[in-house]
């Protein structure tokens, strides 16, 4: 994605900036709409081949403006039909995107940062430390390379039915370039997903979830990890600068935004370290009577982790205990894990990394 050319990259522009872009070289707002049904419905990336505008607007275009895509440096097929690209970011840098097919849904799992700054404990991602954000072509960019890529539905339907920022990076702390690229997942004239459809997971950057809950509403997912601040200190170190309270606060706001909207609770089991009974109540105890639900997600190793998965048993009996005390709790499957696709095993490459070890300062610049 790194060509030198003064040339506008129109693949990450929503509605709004790519009307003004038409606006601005004198030419009626609605080619632009026309443009994103090309680009964004048709998988058509030449200015040429978009018949329905003038022969002279296409060679304006050519001459002004480009459709630009991450490159593609691998594609793997895991066992369980898992698919997982491998996408250059530019100076020998890649991220990764994958796609875990179901039989009533396609939900594709991008990425919003070449690392993360963030350095979960548990986390690959984190472990390689942060180079930069990536902007809103190359987190569309996933997107349109999947659904060229894979056969469509039986209806017809893109595969992609449902999309999950899961992938590298923490989305919250690329706010900028996350929300175009949100509102062309959500725009009629581009993928056209409900609200409903898109999830945003976040580690919590409490400023960034007022914001979304704002300006989009889409899912929220919360990576909480922990039921007390001592602990996720430990496993999650941004709740050190948003503890467990503040966070909560607002994850319920977020919620009454819109009506009957639950927010999911992810929490990753780690043997010995927040596996046990009691921290199921004290989970339990944080989210009673509020529009949460537990997603469960068995660790998955990477190398050099000190972590270990907790045993079958261990997750289903504080999952059985979460659903005692009234709690909608599920269990993550684990899903291309002989690919290294699993959640928090995503690690692309990653080099150049501006820091590695978290501090105070490092938290507050990855969220500004
Ligand atoms: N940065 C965001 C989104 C990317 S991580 C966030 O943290 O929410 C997506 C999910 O995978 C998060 O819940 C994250 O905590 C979890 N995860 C990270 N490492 C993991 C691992 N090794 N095993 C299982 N889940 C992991
Ligand atoms: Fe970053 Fe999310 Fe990994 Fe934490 S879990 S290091 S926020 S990608």
């Amino acid at each position: 994605m790194h060509q030198v050319t003064d040339k506008k990259n129109l693949l990450g522009l929503p509605q709004g900036e790519l009307e003004s872009c038409f606006s601005e070289m004198g030419e009626k707002p609605f080619h632009a709409r026309q443009v994103m049904r090309w680009i964004h419905q048709r998988g058509i990336t030449d200015f040429e081949a978009m018949t329905d505008l003038s022969k002279s607007l296409r060679q304006r275009l050519i001459e002004s403006a480009r459709i630009e895509l991450p490159q593609v440096l691998s594609q793997q097929e895991s066992a369980d039909g898992t698919v997982k690209w491998l996408f250059s970011s530019g100076s020998g840098q890649a991220i990764e995107t994958v796609f875990i097919p179901e039989p009533d849904r396609g939900t594709l799992c991008i990425s919003s940062q070449v690392g993360c700054a963030l350095d979960c404990a548990f986390c690959a991602t984190g472990a390689q430390g942060f180079n930069r954000n990536l902007a809103a072509a190359e987190i569309i960019g996933q997107v349109w390379r999947a659904n060229q890529a894979l056969p469509r539905r039986s209806n017809g339907d893109f595969a992609v039915t449902n999309v999950v920022f899961m992938g590298m990076g923490e989305p919250l702390a690329n706010y900028r370039h996350i929300l175009p690229a949100i509102d062309l997942l959500l725009s009629d004239l581009a993928y056209g997903l409900s609200r409903r459809r898109v999830t945003v997971s976040t580690s919590g950057i409490v400023p960034h979830i007022d914001r979304l809950g704002d300006e989009c509403n889409v899912s929220l997912a919360v990576s909480l990890h922990a039921p007390n601040d001592a602990l996720r200190d430990r496993l999650v170190p941004i709740n050190k600068l948003h503890p467990i309270a503040s966070l909560l606060e607002a994850c319920w706001l977020y919620a009454s935004k819109r009506a009957n909207r639950f927010i999911t609770f992810e929490y990753v089991m780690l043997r010995d370290v927040n596996d046990s009974l009691q921290h199921a109540d004290e989970l339990a105890d944080l989210l009673d009577g509020k529009p949460a639900k537990v997603n469960l997600i068995p660790f998955n190793p990477f190398s050099g982790t000190e972590f270990r998965r907790s045993a079958a048993d261990t997750i289903r009996h504080f999952q059985a205990r979460l659903r005692q005390r009234g709690l909608v709790a599920t269990t993550r499957r684990t899903r291309g894990d002989d690919i290294d696709a699993a959640c928090g095993q995503l690690a692309g490459k990653v080099s150049d990394r501006v820091r590695k070890r978290l501090s105070e300062k490092t938290i507050r610049m990855a969220s500004a």
